[in-house]
């Protein structure tokens, strides 16, 4: 059994996958233990797992999961974990922002007894000042509401104990927001400066949209703070609401009700109908996670498997559709 797993999901990254190989050869080598390297392809549409499978050939140490379509990058991860065997397991991203010889550092610090080893990034060289803007911006919020507190520019480049990530491979939620599940767990954790580099080759994989929807998953997985806030909204408008319907007895009862008003009714009415709609998605996004969960899927589809020497027991919620290993089926 390896002491290392490094776990790397790559997403149409055909563009790295040779350089990618030749770098975590040379920190597996450079390594104080025995290491094995899994990339995970999630369900690429270019030439990713053929160039994948030609680094293997090569490097036994190279272990390859194909996943049967995009599950996307938290499940992509989560797949590689599963399978890793390794008392210490690194995750890092396959487009080399994280530079793989940053490892090594985090391996100190695990030698020296932590649980959780993450990479705090000082410098972003390859990212958009809107990227780093966005990403300070919602970090501070997130802390502000969740229950656990996520270190800031940290992103899922990290290093976990086999004893830690037992208890993340107890966590079989399908909304994944793991920078925070890792956050949840505690036990000992500390973290290593090193300077985000610039992607290796291809486009980011997070354009805007997957970025809004991975910051919600986060939200609604870690806080209930936007239900606390709709109920205080509901208050709010209702005192509001309230408040209009005694100004309008009184100026009736009073005699001064006159017909031109509907403005004010139109206004009135199309402002509460707004915040019931608003209010009534904020209750979807979480009924939404309710259903995710409660149908109870798996995680992911593993469609075939390559340089795995040992049969792996996986965690539940996790299937293997690889004809040649139809043992590691539960
Ligand atoms: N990725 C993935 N599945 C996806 C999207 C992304 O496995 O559906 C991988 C991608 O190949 C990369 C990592 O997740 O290794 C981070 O993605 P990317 O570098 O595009 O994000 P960024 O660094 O721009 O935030
Ligand atoms: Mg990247």
């Amino acid at each position: 059994m390896p002491t290392y797993s490094l776990v790397v999901p790559a997403y149409n990254e055909e563009g790295v996958i040779g350089e990618l190989a030749a770098r975590l050869t040379e920190v597996m080598d450079a390594l104080d233990g025995d290491a094995e390297a899994i990339l995970v392809d999630d369900g690429s549409r270019d030439r990713t797992y053929e160039l994948m499978l030609v680094a293997a050939q090569e490097e036994p140490r190279l272990r390859l999961i194909r996943l049967s379509r995009n599950f996307g990058h938290q499940i992509a991860l989560t797949a590689g974990v599963d399978l890793a065997a390794g008392d210490a397991v690194i995750v890092l991203d396959a487009d080399l922002q994280d530079p793989p010889e940053v490892i090594l550092e985090l391996a100190a610090r695990w030698r020296e007894g932590y649980d959780i080893v993450y990479a705090q990034r000082d410098v972003r060289v390859g990212e958009t000042r809107f990227k780093r803007a966005t990403a300070a911006w919602f970090y501070r919020g997130f802390n502000r509401i969740s229950e656990v507190q996520v270190p800031v520019d940290v992103g899922d480049f990290r290093l976990v104990d086999r004893r830690a990530l037992d208890v993340f491979n107890n966590m079989r939620e399908s909304n994944r927001f793991v920078r925070g599940m890792f956050a949840w767990i505690g036990l000992r954790q500390t973290g290593v400066v090193y300077a985000r580099q610039e992607r290796f080759a291809g486009e980011t994989k997070y354009p805007l949209r997957k970025m809004l929807r991975f910051a919600s998953t986060g939200v609604i997985s870690f806080s209930s703070a936007p239900l606390r806030a709709a109920l205080t909204l509901g208050f709010f408008v209702s005192f509001v609401a309230f408040a209009l319907g005694i100004w309008s007895l009184i100026v009736k009862l009073a005699g001064f009700y006159n017909v031109p008003g509907w403005t004010s009714i139109v206004v009135v009415t199309a402002f509460i109908g707004g915040i019931q709609l608003i209010v009534l998605g904020v209750i979807g996004l979480y009924i939404g996670d309710i259903h995710a969960e409660v149908k109870g899927r798996p995680l992911y589809v593993i469609g075939e498997l390559e340089n795995f020497p040992d049969e792996r027991s996986l965690p539940p919620r996790a299937i293997v559709a690889d004809r040649r290993v139809r043992e590691y089926e539960r």
